[in-house]
């Protein structure tokens, strides 16, 4: 297993992380075989966050007596002082530890960034909790490029995460960005939500890029974990026939594939449009029905809300037809 520093945390940790998401659809013993398989292998990095509904759980019971071998980022959907600092108890007390290596701002919007910010904000919280010795580190987690070049600039940021892979290359600047300054740049969405089905490739082009420092890739069954040790443990670099298939999977995916920028927003009648398509990933590709038919029924306005005006469209740099993958949205949740 190579290992890379996660920035100025100085955290050594193996290049392949686990993605906590997916050992929802398992369960608690299954994921502490997951977690020795992990050991066993060198893998030392877990990725969770409290909106994961049972993942920090099982990741408690699974990492008992083991936990001291491995490093665990978890994050909050928290912006507010108090709302933070009942998180990090609660993910204490879910992951069965006394001590949390990172603690992630988990994706929030430009506004919400004030918020956390702010006096009474989730991140007083989290530097308290640094200070008491809870947590080990504080990063953020984001999908939209103008806020990642925003996150780069802020002194408390030890770690972002942001999407990158083979199709979305849209932060590979800032990635280089937090190379400079010593930021540990975790990478999610390696498989753009699934839409890219070979991992092996996918793996192999993001580890190719020196300014990552891992990469999580979702795993609930050992076969994942060994085709993913295999991807980052070839370091070789890419043939001539992986580029060929990359731009192949880019000439397929690109012109059809949302990569979260919101500058479609605002929707004439206030539809989330990248959350509701990510969701729609969830269910059609992450095998996640449950947790994704949950929150589509939580989101304020549903896809079959759209009323058609294309002001959305006309705003996707990607030319999405957006109207139509709505419909799409719709018709599988079913409103
Ligand atoms: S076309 Fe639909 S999704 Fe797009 S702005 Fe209009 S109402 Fe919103
Ligand atoms: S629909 Fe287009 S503009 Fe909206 S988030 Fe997706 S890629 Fe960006």
């Amino acid at each position: 297993m190579e290992y890379r520093v996660l920035g100025k945390t100085g955290l050594k940790i193996s290049s392949l992380g686990f993605g906590g998401i997916p050992i929802q659809r398992i369960d608690a013993e299954g994921t502490k075989k997951l977690m020795y398989q992990l050991k066993d292998a060198g893998v030392n990095y877990i990725d969770t966050a409290r909106g994961y509904t049972v993942s920090e759980e099982y990741l408690g019971y699974g990492l008992e007596g083991i936990r001291d071998q491995f490093v665990i980022a978890t994050k909050s959907m928290a912006r507010t002082k108090e709302a933070m600092a009942a998180d990090i108890e609660t993910s204490l007390k879910n992951l069965r530890t006394d001590y949390i290596d990172l603690y992630q701002v988990h994706n929030p919007t430009e506004k919400d960034i004030d918020t956390v910010m702010g006096p009474g904000g989730a991140l007083e919280a989290l530097q308290e909790a640094k200070a008491a010795g809870k947590i080990g580190h504080i990063g953020i987690t984001l999908h939209a490029e103008d806020l990642f070049k925003k996150a780069v600039d802020f002194d408390w940021v030890e770690t972002i995460m942001f999407p990158y892979n083979l199709v979305e290359t849209q932060g590979e600047k800032l990635i280089k960005v937090c190379a400079e300054r010593n930021i540990g740049f975790i990478v999610m969405k390696p498989l753009a939500g699934g839409a890219i089905e070979d991992p092996t490739l996918a793996l192999r082009f993001i580890m190719a890029n020196p300014g990552v420092s891992v990469v999580i890739p979702g795993m609930a069954a050992e076969k994942e974990l060994k085709q993913n040790i295999a991807a980052v443990e070839d370091t070789s670099p890419l043939t001539a026939e992986e580029n060929a298939k990359i731009l192949e999977i880019r000439n397929t995916l690109g012109t059809q594939f949302c990569r979260r920028c919101n500058y479609c927003a605002p929707c004439s009648v206030g539809i989330q449009i990248p959350a509701l398509f990510i969701l729609e990933g969830y269910y059609s590709r992450y095998d996640l029905q449950d947790w994704a038919i949950a929150r589509y029924k939580g989101s304020a306005v549903k896809a079959s809300a759209c009323v058609g005006c294309g002001a959305c469209e006309d705003r996707c740099p990607y030319n999405l037809p957006i109207r139509k993958m709505l419909k799409n949205v719709a018709d599988k949740f079913g409103e």
